[in-house]
């Protein structure tokens, strides 16, 4: 199965004509999963080989406005250019408390009649997730019912044995949240593709006398067939190994993790995608602000086991040839990290 990450946006604080505000694409056979919106990463997109109308779920790390300014717009546009094309599925938002009613007021405010439908399944964050003059709880907004087309979302609580969040496990991935500590509660997402079945040996195949056909699909998909003269071919005798399933992070802005979830769950990561605000020599400024440098990135991927390890959301301060030292310094791959077996 081919996978691709593709970054749409990697400034910090606001988008630039040369740097898009943070939105990070991952791509798996077609289907996008946007990874925060801010503002312009409907443009961002076109520019792309990523087609909108492709995207399936929405995940917002937190809400400062370049995370997620772009999501009304966005949505609109989807929805513009739907036409008769409309999904069966909605798309799935998961985000912070709050984002529901950010999208539904501003749907609301703007006569925004979405074609397709959607549901905001929302995180609730803890209190050690940012200081404590900066905790807000959010009073709900008084709603006059839901949108047409939005669907009923599920908070979802931390699971404190496990230090993360359950966002879905389906057929081929397991996705979770975990905590960090920012200057507003903000998370990070582990998205894991679960093992697949290995590879039919055409040699074993051939061997053992299973001629090509549908006896090939049903074994390639766990089935035993019984041959002509009465033999049980077991799946087992002609699958290669298990395909080990991927697994990649990205986490939102942050100076740290809150508790062990997020070493648990980026453990061993394909790929890591982490901020790097501010460069070394501004550590101290970097984390009174709530913000990493590319040593403190690192120290976090090192920890982790990363396999590969990609900075962004960049100071709009930073120059290009910096950003280009900082991620030699840390990895060979540039920003466009390519998974693909
Ligand atoms: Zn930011
Ligand atoms: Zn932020």
């Amino acid at each position: 199965m081919s996978m691709d990450v593709t970054f749409l946006g990697t400034g910090a604080a606001y988008p630039s004509p040369t740097r898009g505000a943070s939105a990070v694409v991952l791509r798996c056979e077609g289907e996008c999963w946007l990874f925060d919106c801010g503002e312009g990463t409907q443009t961002q997109l076109m520019k792309s080989q990523l087609k909108a109308g492709r995207i399936t779920k929405i995940f917002i790390t937190h809400l400062h406005g370049d995370h997620f300014f772009g999501l009304p717009g966005l949505l609109c546009t989807i929805s513009l250019q739907s036409g008769s094309m409309v999904s069966k599925q909605p798309i799935e938002i998961y985000g912070p408390v709050g984002l529901r009613d950010f999208i539904w007021r501003t749907m609301e405010l703007s006569h925004t009649e979405l074609v397709f439908r959607y549901v905001v399944h929302e995180l609730v964050p803890t209190a050690d997730q940012c200081p404590a003059e900066e905790l807000k709880e959010f009073a709900h907004v008084n709603r006059a019912g839901s949108l047409p087309k939005e669907e009923q979302g599920r908070t979802i609580l931390l699971d404190s044995e496990e230090n993360s969040y359950l966002l879905f496990d389906d057929e081929q991935f397991v996705v979770k949240a975990f905590r960090l500590f920012h200057r507003i509660p903000s998370f990070g997402f582990s998205v894991v593709e679960k093992k697949r079945p290995g590879k039919l040996n055409a040699q074993k195949l051939k061997d053992l006398g299973v001629p090509p056909g549908p006896a090939y699909g049903k074994l390639k998909n766990g089935i035993s067939v019984v041959l002509e003269n009465g033999v049980t071919i077991s799946p087992q005798d002609v699958l290669k190994k298990p395909i080990v399933g991927r697994k990649i992070c990205i986490l939102g802005d942050c100076s740290g993790v809150v508790g062990d979830g997020g070493v648990k769950l980026c453990f061993e990561a394909d790929l890591l995608i982490h901020e790097a605000t501010l460069d070394d020599a501004q550590m101290d400024k970097a984390k009174e602000h709530g913000h990493s440098t590319p040593q403190m990135a690192a120290t976090f991927a090192k920890l982790c086991r990363a396999k590969r390890l990609v900075l962004t959301h960049f100071s709009q301060r930073i120059r290009r040839n910096v950003m280009k030292r900082w991620t030699r310094r840390i990895d060979d791959s540039m920003t466009i990290a390519l998974l693909e077996y």
